[in-house]
Formats: C-alpha cells, structure tokens, sequence
C-alpha cells in the first residue's frame, strides 16, 4: 500500500480500516479506492494538476443512516471527508478536494425529493437531486413552477449550488435567498434543522427562514461545518406573461452609464432579475473557436473582439434580461425601460431568447469549452458595487492583468441591485503547461490586485482558497477557525474548504 494516496495525518493501516468498515456501512461497491475509480473525482478544470487536489477514495452513501455511519468511522480515524452533492461544480474544483488526499463523500445516491407543497411553492431536497430531476417531478405534479438554475443547469443539483451560493438569471436567481431550511449533520453525529424545522411537527420549517434565534443557514454556506443532507428550496409561480430583451452599447466606455442605467431600473423592481451582461469576449467565445478568428498570440486584442459582435448585430457590452409578471405590467415594464436604456445609449432588440430565462434546462454554457480546447477553465469571480465608475474600475484592471498574461478577458456579469458579481471565465488547453500556469499567475494576481483595489470575491475554487481567505484580515479567519474548532474540533468535514482548518 506504499505507493497508494493516503488522506492527510492517516496512517495506512488506519487508511485500510476506514476503507473495510465503510463497506461494511454502505456496500464495497460504492466504496472507490482503486485508482481507476478515484481518478475521476480528481478531474478539475480548474489550472492544476489533476493530482494536485486527489482525493485517495471516494465513499457514496445512499440515505442519511449510512451518512452518519461513514461520519462516525471518519470521526474514529480522523479521516477527512469532502462532501459534494453532484461534484460538478466545474471550473470552481469540481469534485476535487483543497487538500491531497481527502475522501470525497460523494451524496448522489441520495436523491429523494421528500417534500412538496404546491401551495406556498415549496419542496425539500436532497443533495444529489439535480435541477433536471426536479423539474422532471414538477411536470408530473401538474403544477406550474419554475426553477432557477446556474449555467450547467440540468446536472447539478441545488444543494451544491445553493451551498456554493451560486447565481441564476430569473427573479429567483439568489440562490441562497431562495433557500429555506437546512438539515445539517455535525461531525459528532448531531443532525439539526435549521429556521423552524427544530419545532416538533413543524408547519412551517420550509415556509419562514429565519426561525428564532440566530440564523445559522448561512455559517454552511462555503464553509466546511456540517454536511447539509437536506434543504428546502421555493418555486417561482410560472408567469403570466415574460419577454426578454438584449441591450447592447458599442463601447467599452459604456459600462458606466449602462451600469448607472440598470442600477436604477434594479433598484425600483422594473427589472426584476440580474440576467446577464456580457462583453464582446464571453459571447464571441461562445458561440466560436478562438482559431476561427485570431491566429496571433496571447489574448484576443479587444478591438477586435468588439469588431466580431459588430458583424453579429451585438456590441462591446451586451445586457440580455428577462420582464416577469401579467401581460399588462410586462408591456409597462418594457416601455420604462426601453425608454431608459435607450436614453443611456443602448440599441434594444426587443425579442430576444435565453432558455436561462425561461425555465429551459439548457448545456449552451459548456460552448465556452470550444472557444479554446483542451477543458482548462476557471471562474475568477470579484465583486463590484453597482455603480459605473467602480465597475469600470475592476473592469480595466481586470482586462490589463489577462492582457499581461496573454488570457482572453471574458466576462458576465449578474448584476444585482446593489452588487454586480463579474464572474470572468478564464479558459485554456489543459494539455499546455505554459498555458496553465499563465492563467494560474494571472489569477492569483487578480486575486491580489482585486483586494489592493478594495474589491472581493464572491467564490473562488479549491486551488485558491488559501489566498482568498487570506484577505479577509486575521479576525475573520480566527472566527471562522473557532466555529470550526466548536463544531468539528478534529476537522473531519473539508479540510481548506474557503481557507478554514481547524
Ligand atoms: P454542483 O451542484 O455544482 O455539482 P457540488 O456538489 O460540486 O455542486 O458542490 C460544490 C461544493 O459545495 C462542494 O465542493 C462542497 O465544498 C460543497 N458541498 C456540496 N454539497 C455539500 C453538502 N451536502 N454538504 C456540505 N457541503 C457541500
């Protein structure tokens, strides 16, 4: 057993005995330790090694008596554990763990929807349920409720997005604020609910977040302090009526005014979602091959870019959203609109289409992978204010630190009411190496430049958390590591997991 990954402070023989009693506790066939089972845990997109973030095993358990076994065994040998919920969380870690040689507690096989209630719109979940499933049940109900999903929709899950506090494009696109009520294992064995599903018989764990008392469901969110095993989710009443438009400004330049512009249309609820605005960068890459338009090295010049999305009827910035609500209000909503984005410069095209939108589960966002090749992709992810003079801020020294490392300045922005997370895909070919350790310097100098410049990161992924944690300033990683230290003293759940160790 020399040879073979052991987790991080397990001795082989403890290795070995972790591995024998959990397939006593949920079956051989779903404990993976053979290297040709694990491997695929260890793919990342994100620019490292696959082996850098390996996990030695890879534990399924399929129902929460076989989750508290698996935690009891660990909690006996100290052997870490990184729970996922579909481990696609592709471009941020995946299924990878931060450090070598944890166990991936792998919770697909747990895939019941437990709950439903179609009159105040809500279900409870558990991790391995993904957003296709969900929808799926929701057609057999008869019901008309609509999902919120990220990107990769159909086959990731809402617990692992929610608990990543992942974004989608409809009015309920705030993951997290859509959630209500989690049910939560501690590494000592203890399983709570959170809000007001401590109540006995409760009626209303999925129907008020908060509970009484301190609100605890956020301290799960990017951290490492319980394994969620279930979560409530709302539904959003299919609308009546929607139309989705793209505003689109020549540019680069315009990104203040169109930033103050929406800002203003967010804030008094005409635009009642973040949509997405996008650069000439991010949807040039997605819908062709970088060789198809730019033979020469480094980044795409940005003139460029702007010049290929002129020939497609689109601009330097493109801001494609969605009106909800009755015929009457959408029309209204519309006029107001139209009104203002074309006061500030923008063209319309007013009949536009994002299945994102709309409830249609669609993989059109894995068209990013082509613009290169190879599967390298990571999402560096900072965080602006919504005003123009801040965004264009982040936004240009953004674009002259990818310009310096020769990586294509791509961004989509969800612009919230009063924070636009600017979530830039940076893609490169696994297979060069030179390649990836570009985007790997450029990133972590993002990082860096961001926090000089006052700006944080909404997420990051397992390769960078270190760094991200890092500067949040010494109290904020001593609490977290105290919160750590009282509900996971041996720091069994997620080791690195957003910089927290015990
Ligand atoms: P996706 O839905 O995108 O496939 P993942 O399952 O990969 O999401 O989860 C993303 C991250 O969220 C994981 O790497 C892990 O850190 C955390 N996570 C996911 N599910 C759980 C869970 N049930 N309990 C605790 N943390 C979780």
């Amino acid at each position: 057993m020399a040879d073979i990954l052991l987790p991080p402070g397990t001795s082989p023989a403890d290795f070995r005995s972790f591995l024998k009693s959990c397939e006593a506790a949920v079956g051989a066939e779903w404990v993976k330790s053979a290297p040709q089972d694990v491997l695929p845990y260890g793919h990342v997109a994100m620019p490292f090694d696959d082996d850098d973030h390996m996990p030695s095993a890879a534990i399924c358990p399929s129902s929460i008596e076989e989750v508290k076994a698996v935690v009891a065994i660990a909690n006996r040998l100290r052997v870490p554990l990184w729970p996922t919920s579909t481990g696609r969380n592709i471009g941020y870690g995946s299924s990878s763990v931060a450090d070598r040689g944890t166990v991936v507690l792998d919770l697909r096989r747990m895939n019941r929807i437990t709950d439903f209630d179609p009159e105040l719109g809500t279900v409870v979940v558990e991790p391995g349920v993904t957003y296709h499933q969900l929808q799926e049940f929701i057609k057999t109900t008869g019901y008309d409720f609509w999902l919120d999903f990220p990107g990769p929709g159909p086959i990731v899950s809402p617990i692992g997005n929610t608990l990543e506090r992942g974004h989608g494009v409809t009015p309920y696109g705030d993951h997290f604020a859509h959630s209500c009520g989690f049910e939560v294992l501690l590494s000592d064995g203890t399983l709570f609910r959170t809000g007001l599903g401590g109540v006995a018989d409760t009626t209303s764990w999925q129907a008020f977040r908060y509970g009484y008392g301190p609100t605890l469901d956020g301290i799960f969110t990017q951290s490492n302090f319980g394994i969620v095993t279930k979560m409530g989710l709302w539904l959003m009443p299919a609308p009546a009526a929607h139309k989705t438009v793209i505003a689109h400004w020549p540019d680069p330049s315009d990104i203040v005014r169109l930033t103050d512009t929406v800002r203003g249309l967010r804030l008094d609820g005409t635009i009642q979602t973040e949509g997405v605005l996008g650069n000439a960068g991010i949807f040039l890459a997605a819908t062709r091959r970088k060789a198809e338009v730019y033979d020469g090295p480094g980044a795409i010049p940005q003139e460029m870019a702007v010049a290929e999305l002129k020939k497609m009827g689109l601009g330097a910035w493109n801001y494609v959203f969605t009106l909800y609500g009755r015929p009457d209000r959408v029309e209204a909503d519309w006029q107001e609109a139209r009104a203002r984005l074309e006061a500030a410069g923008a063209t319309l095209i007013p009949d536009a289409k994002d299945e994102q939108q709309i409830n249609e589960l669609t993989l059109k966002s894995f068209a990013l992978f082509n613009w290169i090749g190879g599967g390298g992709l990571t999402w560096c992810a900072p965080v602006s204010p919504m005003r123009g003079t801040d965004m264009q801020r982040q936004l240009e020294l953004a674009r002259s630190i990818t310009d310096r490392h020769g990586v294509d300045f791509m961004v989509g922005t969800a612009f919230g009411e009063r924070a636009a997370l600017n979530v830039m895909p940076l893609t490169y070919d696994r297979a060069d190496k030179a390649q990836m350790a570009r985007v790997r310097a450029c990133y972590t100098e993002m990082v860096d430049a961001m926090a000089g410049a006052g700006f944080g990161m909404y997420r990051t992924s397992v390769g960078f958390m270190d760094q991200v944690a890092s500067l949040h300033g010494q109290a904020n990683l001593d609490i977290n590591r105290r919160i750590k230290r009282a509900l996971d003293p041996s720091g069994i759940i997620a080791p690195g997991k957003s910089g927290i160790r015990v």
